[in-house]
């Protein structure tokens, strides 16, 4: 137990000042020789104590003691606490055991909910958006939205861009711009979000899933390799190939790229993750012939939903925006030839957007510290194993992520997330691999040798709380949740 956290009757008002000064929890616990609670001392009674004409010096048990402090049972969560708090109005729970001995004095600011990737504006989103409603360019489009693929585009280093209402919405028109069709084939990466795979089913066409290596938890090159050799032994050439870069790491883009020219297949870059990281100096998103980013709420920088399509090849950007804007061909009245969609941005959340693009490179040193925090104030802990950075390659650290290296602790992720949800902080695991969900029974899964990467990397793997606008207080709490659930196991 923290020793300043309380004190008793017969030390003096000065050292009950103190023991709050090192606990910054604006209060201390009195309690007796044997730990029974007797009573809260906050930094505000202590302050009126003196201007009642009371010394510093003056004994604790001069003061009044009848007042009952509120008290909450050793374990109750940290989220029913809090809303015992919000309740009765107050700031400070005193934990005690069932027989009414002092446990822990908590500070409504240690329980509120820690997110694992929560949006974080920045100072010239508002006045973005205030232009699009001073203007009335409250309608889809308008020039924020050309504004922020303008400067997107730019900020990446490609020629074109085009903003869309989501990541999902990039992927899927990247398939058709391809000519991805019914029964076709995709090979995707295995370990990744839904969203990567999803379009390939709008399209009828069939995934082939990829596992990943050890070195970036991306798309292994071997297995990509096996399975484009496999498939053409079959007499099938997928028609695209879908990297998914991970928690802003870039898969190994060159060893990838030259498969797919070897065997003609042209390359999706799913960047909705590492928007802002580099792969020898090239930005993520460009590396291939199509990438897409996604501005969904969690995500490095957001426009709260949103996403963008970006290539050097001007044909497939304009293509897209055409088919975004549901196929209008240029016309004096309503004419169309084929199916659009309706997959525009508006000029409202571009708004967001481009204030957002303004303090990228702010978020990604920001997640980057906080990874090499938990990096620092973990170190000593041997079982976790942190997500690697591929040499010549800057994560932007979306996420933070570990293995908990089952030789070393029978801690799983499992156990690991419930106890740090029961202290109000959010951690997740791994994604699931596409071919353990039931939406793809059936699907073709592509490993090299006996290995299996991503289903390795789900068993064993979690995401801890990475928001940029997390402060260092809250990453301290982490820290030590962490190392209490892992280091008492
Ligand atoms: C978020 C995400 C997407 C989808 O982006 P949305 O904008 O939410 O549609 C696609 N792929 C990956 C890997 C993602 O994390």
């Amino acid at each position: 137990m923290n020793h300043f956290l309380t004190v008793t009757l017969n030390d003096t008002i000065k050292t009950a000042l103190e023991r709050i000064n090192e606990n910054c929890k604006t209060a201390v616990a009195v309690v007796d020789e044997s730990l029974n609670l007797l009573r809260l001392l906050t930094d505000g009674d202590l302050r009126r104590a003196i201007l009642d004409g009371f010394n510093t010096s003056d004994k604790l048990s001069t003061l009044s003691t009848s007042v009952t402090p509120f008290t909450v049972p050793e374990g109750i969560s940290y989220t029913e606490i809090l809303a015992l708090l919000d309740e009765k109005e107050f700031d400070h729970a005193v934990v005690v055991s069932n027989d009414g001995k002092f446990l822990d004095l908590l500070h409504r600011r240690e329980l509120t909910r820690v997110w694992l990737s929560s949006p974080h504006i920045g100072r010239l989103e508002t006045k973005y958006v205030n232009e699009a409603f001073d203007t009335n360019w409250i309608a889809p489009l308008g020039p924020n939205v050309d504004g922020f693929e303008r400067e997107l585009a730019e900020y990446v280093g490609v020629n074109h861009a085009v903003a869309l209402s989501s990541g999902t919405a990039a992927i899927h028109l990247s398939l058709i711009l391809l000519g991805v069709r019914p029964k076709d084939l995709v090979l995707c990466s295995a370990l990744t979000f839904v969203a990567s795979a999803n379009p390939i089913l709008y399209q009828y066409a069939t995934p082939v899933f990829i596992d990943s290596d050890l070195d970036t938890w991306n798309m292994c090159p071997k297995s990509l390799s096996k399975a484009l050799a496999s498939l053409k032994g079959r007499g099938q050439k997928p028609k695209a190939i879908i990297v998914v870069n991970l928690y802003g790491q870039v898969a190994k883009m060159n060893e990838i790229n030259a498969l797919a020219s070897e065997y003609d297949i042209p390359v999706i870059e799913d960047a909705a993750e590492s928007l802002g990281a580099t792969y020898k100096e090239k930005q993520s998103g460009t590396l291939c012939e199509l990438g897409i980013f996604s501005f969904n709420g969690n995500k490095i920088i957001t426009t709260s939903g949103g996403g963008m399509l970006v290539s050097n090849n001007k044909e497939l950007i304009d293509k897209a925006r055409h088919l975004a804007t549901q196929a209008r061909e240029n016309y004096p009245f309503y004419h169309h030839a084929e199916v659009g969609f309706n997959y525009r941005m508006s000029n409202v959340l571009a708004g967001i957007g481009r204030g957002q693009l303004k303090v990228l490179p702010q978020r990604v040193s920001r997640r980057r510290e906080i990874y090499n925090r938990y990096l620092e104030g973990l170190a000593d802990i041997e079982c976790l194993v942190w997500m690697p950075e591929l040499e010549n390659t800057k994560s932007n650290r979306w996420l933070t992520a570990a293995i908990l290296e089952p030789s070393k602790t029978t801690v799983s992720p499992a156990e690991l997330i419930e106890k740090l949800s029961f202290v109000n902080i959010e951690a997740r695991h791994i994604w699931k691999p596409m071919q353990l969900q039931p939406l793809f029974d059936g699907c073709e899964y592509i490993s090299y040798e006996s290995q299996n990467v991503s289903e390795y990397l789900f068993n064993y793997g979690v995401c801890l709380p990475s928001s940029s606008n997390m402060t260092d207080a809250e990453l301290d709490r982490i820290i030590k949740a962490i190392r209490q659930v892992l280091l008492t196991s």
